[in-house]
């Protein structure tokens, strides 16, 4: 509940609307695949937004101040404390934008799910490139147009698609574990991120607040 760890916002229900709108959609609800003790499901994204409606997981529009964003980032999560940032006037109805807040949602469904668990960065990093090009798929009513394509120069986006590519339609599967690792090498090889993987190779969530209603 807001205010036991020191945080009593109460988020704005049209961020929240808007946040949750791609999040509660067919596709990211079919989104269904494990690694390791992740289970990234439309249960998941659906307790993400109760989260964020409960003001559990706080929202914030980028001010430049108090919440920041990177200049080239639509959005990001942030685990202690828990919450989401996104741009200002973030046009959720945008393919690319919904890719991200499917993305940043997965690592909120990692913060509630794998509290206190060290896990590999790396792997937070690729289940949410994963779960991101799952909802691509299932928002594409054709699988050979995609309503949003890779850059075909950026390898984790290529080699996220294909392994999601492999997933979909196989409800509860893993990711192959040698596709995995190439995804691993071409996160760790990305200037985004080489930096904080090699510092903190292995991270640990704290949990998001249980509901007072669970
Ligand atoms: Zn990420």
């Amino acid at each position: 509940m807001a205010g036991e760890d020191g945080h009593d916002h109460i988020n704005d229900a049209a961020l929240v609307a808007k946040v949750s709108e791609p999040l509660l959609s067919q596709a990211c609800q079919r989104i269904n695949f494990r690694w390791g003790k992740l289970h990234v499901t439309g249960k998941a994204y659906r307790a993400v937004v109760r989260a964020l409606n409960d003001s559990r997981i706080d929202i914030f529009e980028a001010d430049g101040a108090e919440h920041t964003l990177d200049p080239d980032a639509e959005a990001s999560y942030i685990g202690n404390p828990e919450s989401m940032i996104i741009q200002p006037h973030l046009n959720a109805h945008i393919a690319f934008n919904q890719r991200v807040l499917v993305h940043e949602a997965t690592h909120a469904a990692q913060d509630d799910q794998l509290n206190g668990e060290w896990v590999w960065s790396l792997d937070d990093e690729a289940t949410a490139y994963i779960a991101e090009w799952l909802f691509v798929i299932y928002s594409s009513p054709n699988p050979k147009h995609l309503i949003s394509n890779p850059d075909p120069d950026d390898p984790i986006e290529v080699i996220a698609l294909e392994i999601a590519r492999a997933l979909a339609d196989h409800p509860g599967a893993s990711p192959d574990a040698a596709a995995m690792r190439r995804l691993g090498d071409a996160i760790f090889k990305d200037p985004t991120y080489s930096v904080r993987m090699a510092l903190h190779p292995w991270t640990r969530d704290d949990g998001v607040t249980d509901p007072d209603f669970p």
